[in-house]
């Protein structure tokens, strides 16, 4: 039986509205017994939030059915070298940092870690861009630049710092082959017997085309159908939505 990893928004949930056929496909993967893990870049909500959000769409999920951007950032310092972190993020990244053993200071850091905030300032940027040339490692969340109705971004926060410093961060979301890896330990899964759901060919399917899972493109979201042309690659699979999938 194949496992799977599914994405949210523009997969399950459009905002915070019920994408037409998700619950069904998500009851009927609960019913069948597939393992299911939602994986999502927005490293905002913790699991709990997320679990409420789909809960109040009309999709039962639990807390541990979801793995997000932040989640995978501190699964990938704490095998790093280093416990200090300057953070620009909200609570849902410093929690499980905090959970990981990380101090959250603004002093001599080992990492400089960007996900995304609204209380994004110039005096957050200097700082960032202060520690990495002083040697700072540079992590981000999600290279994303725009969410729902232009929304600044993690990759547009990162930007400015990126011009400031000439250093690029260490993406750990989607497209990273690193985080479907982290999300299949979590599943306890194989690639090979895994697939993976998504509305973004630049970051689900070829996240999941990197690591060598099964693909599928639903058309709920972000990608429209004549735009498929200006990618070099192809999902195994293309359906309007995610209750018309019959691969799993
Ligand atoms: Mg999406």
């Amino acid at each position: 039986m194949k496992s799977v990893i599914c994405d949210i928004d523009g997969v399950l949930l459009h905002n915070n509205q019920l994408i037409p056929g998700a619950d069904k496909f998500i009851a009927r993967l609960r019913e069948q017994g597939n393992k299911l893990l939602c994986l999502t870049n927005y490293p905002v909500q913790t699991d709990s939030d997320l679990a409420n959000r789909l809960g109040a769409a009309g999709i039962e999920l639990e807390p541990h059915h979801f793995y997000t951007s932040a989640m995978a950032t501190a699964d990938f310092l704490k095998h790093q070298e280093g416990r200090r972190a300057y953070v620009v993020g909200e609570g849902a990244l410093t929690h499980e940092l905090y959970k990981n053993g990380f101090t959250i200071t603004d002093i001599n850091p080992e990492f400089v870690i960007v996900g995304e905030t609204r209380s994004y300032n110039w005096d957050m940027i200097h700082r960032a861009a202060k520690f990495i040339a002083q040697g700072a490692r540079f992590i981000a969340t999600n290279p994303d630049t725009c969410g729902p109705s232009h929304s600044p971004a993690c990759g547009a926060l990162c930007a400015p710092i990126e011009r400031i410093t000439g250093k690029q961060p260490f993406y750990v979301g989607k497209p990273s082959a690193w985080i479907v890896r982290s999300a299949l330990n979590h599943l306890d899964s194989h690639a090979n017997d895994t697939i993976i759901v998504g509305d973004n060919m630049s970051t689900d399917i070829l996240a999941g085309f990197q690591a060598g899972l099964e693909t599928v493109l639903v058309l709920s979201g972000v990608t429209h159908q004549d735009q498929l042309e200006q990618f070099p690659f192809r999902p195994n699979h293309i359906f309007a939505n995610a209750g018309e999938i019959n691969v799993v």
